[in-house]
């Protein structure tokens, strides 16, 4: 009876694998199908200064509605990464973008960055770099508005990636690292590298101030930055508290819910009209204001 039960068992484990097989293989296909008849969008959360809370910029976030149905990118990016759709994928990301911010740009008169997620497998492409170059050719946004979000891990080609990242910096736009803190960079490798920036994790954020042991890694992590002359983004900033810690400790950028959510299309135009008719347009207007 014993082996009976084992041997149901043992088929039920098989059914649910089979089944979980079957459910990529599908999501695959419908990935696919979704890259050829364009079904992306683009969100964009506001980058807010720390110093005077002036809006600085997006970081685009990218949106796949399947069939009414919205599929997380923590879900679908894996899965582009590993059949090899990120590439097209994320050529069209980065080119929505820039077309975007420029866009923004020549509108208000001011000028708002955008933050483009890149994965390893995009940034260590040959071509990489002329991507990157042409789509602001193409676009007209100057070089500097342009900020490239890789992770930790394209650290394990270390060479490669130091050459990659000179070559971007060549080209003038920012790099920051992302979800700083939950991958493997050990500060001598961050010393070498040419990047401008760190985003702490927002796993880090979401118990600060009330765990001492995340407001410890927090307040680490902005310090480091600091020692390397990087800029220091928060995101997952939801609460007035964490504000509060993170201004005190230095952070110069919040991005988080406390601000806003990712914005649609028509949500964005929204914000943009509302912010800019109510602040003094200038590119600095902390000083103007004062
Ligand atoms: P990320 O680059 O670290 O983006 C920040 C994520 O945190 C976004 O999730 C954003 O919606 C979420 N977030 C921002 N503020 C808050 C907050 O206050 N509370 C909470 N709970 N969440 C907040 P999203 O849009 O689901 O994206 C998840 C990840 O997918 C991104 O993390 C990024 O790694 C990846 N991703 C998104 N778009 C792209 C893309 O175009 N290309 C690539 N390669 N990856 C992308
Ligand atoms: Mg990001
Ligand atoms: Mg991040
Ligand atoms: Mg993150």
């Amino acid at each position: 009876e014993a082996k009976e039960s084992g041997k149901r068992r043992y088929c039920t484990f098989d059914e649910s694998m089979a089944e979980k097989v079957h459910e990529r293989l599908r999501l695959e296909q419908r990935l696919r199908q979704a890259v050829k008849e364009q079904h992306f969008t683009l969100h964009y959360q506001p980058l807010i200064r720390v110093e005077d809370s002036v809006l600085i910029g997006f970081e685009a976030l990218l949106r796949w509605q399947d069939g009414g149905q919205d599929i997380p990118p923590a879900i679908f990016i894996p899965v582009a990464e590993e059949c090899g759709l990120i590439q097209e994928i994320g050529s069209w990301v980065l080119q929505q973008a820039c077309i975007e911010a420029q866009r923004w740009n020549t509108t208000f008169h001011y000028p708002l960055k955008v933050a483009v997620n890149v994965s390893v497998m995009q940034f260590v492409e040959a071509d990489f770099r002329q991507r990157v170059a042409a789509e602001l050719e193409h676009s007209g946004l100057p070089p500097h508005l342009l900020e490239l979000e890789i992770t930790e891990s394209v650290l394990q080609s270390l060479e490669d990636s130091k050459r990659i990242l000179k070559e971007l910096k060549a080209v003038g736009v920012s790099v920051a690292i992302d979800d700083f803190g939950t991958g493997y960079s050990s500060m001598a490798v961050l010393k070498d590298l040419a990047v401008d920036r760190l985003k702490i994790d927002r796993s880090f954020i979401c118990n600060t101030p009330a765990l001492m042991q995340d407001s410890a890694v927090c307040k680490a992590i902005i310090m480091l930055a600091k020692s390397l002359m990087l800029g220091i983004t928060a995101e997952g900033v939801e609460e007035m508290e964490q504000v509060a810690f993170l201004r005190e400790n230095g952070c110069d950028t919040f991005q988080g819910y406390f601000y806003s959510r990712p914005l649609d299309a028509a949500a964005l135009e929204h914000y943009l009209q509302q912010y800019f008719s109510t602040q003094n347009s200038s590119p600095t207007p902390s000083k103007t204001r004062a």
